[in-house]
């Protein structure tokens, strides 16, 4: 694998974009800020930030990318990342230009993992699907939501999955069920090292009007239980068996506690909320004392939900 330091040379960089934009339809960024693309408004710079303009690019892109020992990696919409000061000194593959599609039928409905998942949940209130309104207000993508197996108020994302549509590390697309991937609270273990292009989900008929009714209710009860507009990564911790993160934090005094510009939210405990310009380095600190008080306390070891993404070398967290 190309090195931190062999990329942080320009000219290897500006040759790699040059390569790539040559042999991969879509659009390459170079240093591209990572804390722009992510809801936490944190991170440093991706060395290459690569729209693929479809399935095809996208996996060119892996084929390349693999051949010049360059790291990857694909982001939804950066709602549960927490990327490192230093960036990540790979190309990041984006698949909102190249996965874009939702397609409707009259039992389900089939869409690029790129789409911003709330848009996918109108279509289907719109054309009277059932089965995806309490995942209304997530905010996100649906690949990402796929590898997250993202869910609220009792309702998973892959509860009216059919397949996924993914690809490999050297590129090859192939079809996963359900059933394969072996979903999970929060955890999608058979796409562990893939990308997902698409997914298709079985969807029971109802009335348009009864699921926009209910999409309507789960986003105002999202926003009156969570904080949904102020930069943060959503939920940090993953509920413990048998408690909720946020009362742990909540009972040993987390709330409000602050390191540098990030500080637990004052509404919901198990949100670290980005309030002046904090970094990667506030939000980790904020996150290791955390666990060590809940930790003392209960004796339960807070497991991160949120993914880490640049040098993230930390035995007591990861
Ligand atoms: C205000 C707020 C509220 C939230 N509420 C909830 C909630 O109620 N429930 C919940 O579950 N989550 C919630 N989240 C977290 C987040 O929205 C979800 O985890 C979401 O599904 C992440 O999607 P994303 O596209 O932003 O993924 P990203 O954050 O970009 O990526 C997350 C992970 O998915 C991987 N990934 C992204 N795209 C793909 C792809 N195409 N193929 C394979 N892997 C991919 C990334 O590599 C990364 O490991 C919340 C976040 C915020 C900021």
């Amino acid at each position: 694998m190309l090195g931190k330091s062999e990329l942080a040379d320009d000219k290897l960089l500006n040759e790699l974009a040059g390569e790539i934009s040559r042999e991969v339809a879509g659009r390459c960024l170079i240093n591209e800020s990572l804390a722009r693309h992510t809801s936490f408004r944190i991170g440093g710079p991706a060395g290459l930030y690569v729209y693929p303009a479809s399935v095809d690019a996208a996996s060119s892109l892996v084929q390349l990318c693999r051949h010049r020992g360059l790291e990857f990696f694909t982001i939804g919409y950066g709602t549960n990342l927490l990327v490192s000061d230093d960036g990540f000194p790979g190309c990041v593959i984006d698949l909102a230009d190249g996965c874009s599609r939702v397609v409707t039928f009259e039992n389900g409905l089939e869409t690029g993992a790129g789409v911003w998942l709330n848009e996918v949940v109108r279509i289907a209130a719109e054309s009277g699907l059932a089965g995806l309104e309490k995942l209304a207000g997530i905010p996100g993508g649906v690949g990402g939501g796929m590898s997250m197996n993202c869910g609220a108020f009792g309702s998973a994302i892959s509860d009216h999955l059919v397949d996924v549509d993914v690809m490999d590390a050297d590129g090859t697309v192939s079809r996963l069920s359900k059933e394969t991937v072996g979903f999970n609270y929060r955890k999608a273990p058979g796409l562990a090292g893939k990308t997902v292009l698409k997914a298709r989900f079985n969807l029971p008929a109802a009335a348009p009007e009864d699921v926009l009714r209910v999409v309507d209710e789960t986003v105002s009860e999202r926003f009156r239980r969570n904080v949904m507009n102020l930069p943060s990564a959503g939920s940090v911790f993953k509920n413990p068996p048998g408690h909720f993160a946020a009362k742990l934090i909540e009972s040993v005094g987390g709330k409000g506690m602050s390191v540098g510009g990030v500080e637990v939210s004052e509404l919901h405990a198990n949100f670290i909320i980005n309030r002046r310009g904090g970094t990667a380095v506030d939000a980790l600190e904020l996150i290791r004392r955390i666990r060590r008080m809940v930790l003392q306390q209960y004796g339960v070891a807070l497991e991160l939900e949120l993914r880490r993404v640049g040098s993230t070398d930390d035995p007591e967290i990861d």
